[in-house]
């Protein structure tokens, strides 16, 4: 897949708001407040006015990563309307299950987003066969950081911020979730512009617009990572991500673990 073609010709020079660091970013006190600022004011914003915020203060410097759950969806559905130009990227870490790639085909269709599958180096057969066996049954955090922050650092390099579709009541993890923060592992702009809703205000956009989401969600499969770990889940199970490397103490693949001592970042 290509990167979208560059939107300089349509996308205005973002606003001089605050005063831009230039990459290498510097997370001074100053800066970190100033997003903090921009958070605050935007907690009473809808969805679309954050984004519409990120991109006009980002444009081609902001990017987005998705997984293709309900809230990912979502935010591509609005990303439509607002900035289809911007660059979005999946980490297809060859583990995914069919119903996740065949909805990235669903989305190009619907939107015209064609999100960018990021794979890594070495192939599913190449990196069992270098470990012996799968890695997620030893190491899971190993191979999430070769399979997926790997990645991300991929599709995040020369971008300002980034996007993601966490929720503050999908898990404890995530319940300090700023609308913007600093994300200190990746050394950008976080954005989630789902921060405040429910998993019902998701719910309701997406049957409300009829946004495509993934067939599993409707086979017991609230949260939907690489088929070796995630499971289906009971009735009585209210944690969302109770499916996700069941079994063990592991609930985040470290994409969106809460930084320490960084403001407002996550
Ligand atoms: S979720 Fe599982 S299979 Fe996927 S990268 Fe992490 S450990 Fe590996």
């Amino acid at each position: 897949m290509t990167q979208p073609a560059s939107p300089a010709t349509t996308v205005p020079a973002p606003r001089p708001e605050v005063a831009e660091p230039t990459a290498p970013w510097e997370a001074t006190p100053e800066f970190l407040a100033e997003l903090a600022e921009h958070s605050a004011r935007l907690e009473t914003a809808t969805p679309e006015e954050i984004i519409a915020w990120a991109h006009q203060r980002y444009a081609s410097h902001l990017t987005m990563a998705t997984a293709f759950g309900p809230e990912g969806c979502v935010i591509l559905s609005m990303l439509a309307e607002i900035a289809p130009e911007t660059y979005v990227f999946n980490l297809d870490t060859g583990y995914q299950f069919q119903q996740t790639l065949d909805l990235r085909d669903t989305i190009a269709r619907k939107y015209g987003i064609e999100v960018d599958m990021l794979q890594p180096e070495l192939t599913v057969p190449e990196y069992e066969a270098l470990h012996n066996g799968p890695l997620y049954k030893t190491n899971p955090t190993q191979c999430c950081f070769d399979r997926k922050i790997k990645l991300l650092q991929q599709g995040v390099r020369g971008k300002h911020a980034w996007m993601s579709g966490i929720r503050r009541d999908q898990s404890s993890d995530r319940a300090a979730a700023a609308i913007v923060g600093w994300d200190k592992k990746f050394q950008l702009v976080k954005i989630s512009p789902l921060a405040n809703w429910t998993k019902q205000d998701v719910w309701k956009r997406i049957i409300s617009a009829d946004v495509p989401y993934n067939p599993l969600h409707d086979q017991g499969y609230p949260s939907i990572g690489c088929w070796p770990c995630t499971r289906s889940v009971t009735a009585g199970e209210t944690d969302e991500r109770s499916g996700r490397w069941s079994g063990t103490a592991k609930t985040e693949c470290g994409l969106h673990t809460i930084q320490e001592h960084d403001g407002s970042g996550i």
